[in-house]
């Protein structure tokens, strides 16, 4: 369904049904002939959680995601489930289910390669019944009003009104084939607004990654932000510094490799939501050094344009963009105390990731090929001998190479290194041969400027 459906949908029902977004328990309710989800659209594996929870007498509906983006045309990234079941009485029926999380627990069905997330209904805190509270864990905040803990279960309309936006807030039942809405997410869907379901700031304190979500389907929907939700933002921005940083890595990828970083990048600076996430990187920007800005934005724009290609894209290679500026200011301060260039690269490497892990954990997985990534930069200086011949073998040559790239269209270094390495590429064995003496004869003679160095010659 096109979003002009949306809107005609709108139209014919908006004179017809009964809205009640002041009373969160009567929904609006979108009959079956009125919208565009069906079962068709929706993965069997989702389908089949929903029926088996309806089978053993729990109410179940299709939520989040995959509600918004069928009704909007596009097809859904993965499939969320509610239902009234308890994580354990979900867990009870499908073997192939495992229960994650403590501060929000919720239900992994597999299907294969696909996992349908089930959550249990969400309910009111304040309102918390002992019985769903029987150590005083299920819920928990902290002094900021952050929620440490969200696991008092409740009814689908006091689910709905914690869910973060009213677009996200929307049921399908296959039950009836209908959709509820209890908080006017069909009308900002119609609107195209964000807008967060209660007050924003109440909202944010308790769980400040809401605000990156806010940014983040700004971008990827192109909504506008509605005003009361766009108002804390700036303000609020710090308190995504108490966020746990092995969270945070996960919002990071999300919110750079969804295909729109570029937007949801200017969104995060627009309102102050990049500085606590990479501190560092921001200090530099706020210096207004050309190149480092350059380099963000053209890497975002790459990431953004091999997504559209259906390219691969890769965490380590986005995080050795965000952290570059930063690698090579602390390389520069090595240098001058006459660390040789590559044990320099290192210890900047070092220093770098020790602080940024306090923000964002970058596993091991990742942060392995970003310091081979950095190296690289420095070895691709070194045309000679043996030297290119191991670099062209190196496990993260290209990924090396398309940094270089990067770093070329940023303005950083000049083109003739990115050049002569794509021509010993392509090269045939005496054509490279030929190439190395080259620009072994060459580095004989005195250096380009921007190829100098400091301290003594490095084996890297
Ligand atoms: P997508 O999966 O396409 O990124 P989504 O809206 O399905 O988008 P999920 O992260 O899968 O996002 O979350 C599923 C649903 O859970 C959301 O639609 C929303 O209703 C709810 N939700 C997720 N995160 C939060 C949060 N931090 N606070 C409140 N509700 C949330
Ligand atoms: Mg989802």
């Amino acid at each position: 369904m096109s979003t002009t459906t949306v809107s005609g949908l709108w139209k014919k029902l908006a004179g017809k049904l009964s809205r009640s977004n002041s009373s969160p328990h009567r929904p609006t309710i979108i009959p079956r002939d009125d919208h565009c989800v069906s079962r068709r659209l929706i993965s069997d594996g989702a389908l089949k959680v929903i029926q088996r929870l309806n089978q053993a007498g729990h109410e179940a509906y299709l939520v989040g995601g995959g509600v918004r983006d069928i009704l909007l045309g596009g097809e859904p990234k993965d499939f969320d489930v509610a239902t009234d079941a308890t994580p354990e009485q979900i867990r009870g029926l499908f073997r192939n289910s495992r229960i994650i999380g403590r501060r929000f627990r919720i239900v992994h069905v597999r299907f294969g390669r696909e996992v349908i997330e089930v959550t249990t209904f969400r309910g009111n805190h304040d309102a918390a019944p002992v019985h769903s509270n029987p150590k005083g864990k299920q819920s928990a905040r902290n002094e900021s009003g952050m929620l440490l803990r969200d696991n008092v279960y409740g009814s689908i309309d006091e689910d709905a009104a914690r869910r973060d936006l009213s677009i996200n807030a929307l049921y399908y039942s296959s039950r009836d084939f209908a959709i509820y809405d209890f908080v006017g997410g069909i009308d900002d869907l119609n609107r195209r607004l964000i807008r967060v379901i209660g007050d924003p700031e109440t909202r944010y304190r308790e769980d400040p990654v809401r605000m990156l979500r806010v940014v983040r389907f700004a971008a990827k929907l192109d909504f506008d932000i509605e005003a009361h939700t766009e108002a804390p933002l700036r303000q609020l921005a710090p308190l995504l510094e108490d966020i746990a940083a092995a969270r945070m890595f996960d919002e990071v990828l999300k919110l750079f490799m969804g295909g729109r970083a570029l937007q949801t990048y200017a969104l995060m600076q627009r309102y102050g939501l990049f500085a606590p996430l990479f501190p560092a990187t921001q200090r530099l920007l706020d210096e207004e050094c050309p190149e480092t800005v350059e380099l963000i934005h053209q890497g975002l724009a790459n990431t953004d344009a091999r997504i559209a290609e259906g390219k691969p894209v890769t965490p380590a290679f986005l995080y050795a963009v965000l952290l570059w500026p930063v690698v090579k200011k602390l390389h520069k301060e090595q240098l001058a105390d006459g660390v040789p260039p590559i044990p320099a690269l290192h210890q900047a490497a070092e220093r770098c990731l020790h602080k940024q892990q306090q923000r964002v954990a970058i596993p091991k997985r990742f942060s392995l090929p970003m310091r081979d990534i950095w190296e690289l930069q420095l070895r691709f200086e070194r045309q000679s001998g043996k030297r290119a011949e191991q670099l062209v073998e190196h496990r993260y040559f290209r990924a090396g190479y398309d940094f270089l790239l990067l770093r070329e269209q940023s303005g950083e270094i000049g083109e003739q290194l990115s050049q002569w390495w794509q021509a010993f590429y392509e090269a045939q064995p005496d054509t490279r041969s030929n190439m190395q003496q080259h620009s072994e004869s060459q580095e004989e003679r005195p250096r380009r400027p921007r190829r100098r160095r400091r301290g003594p010659r490095n084996k890297g």
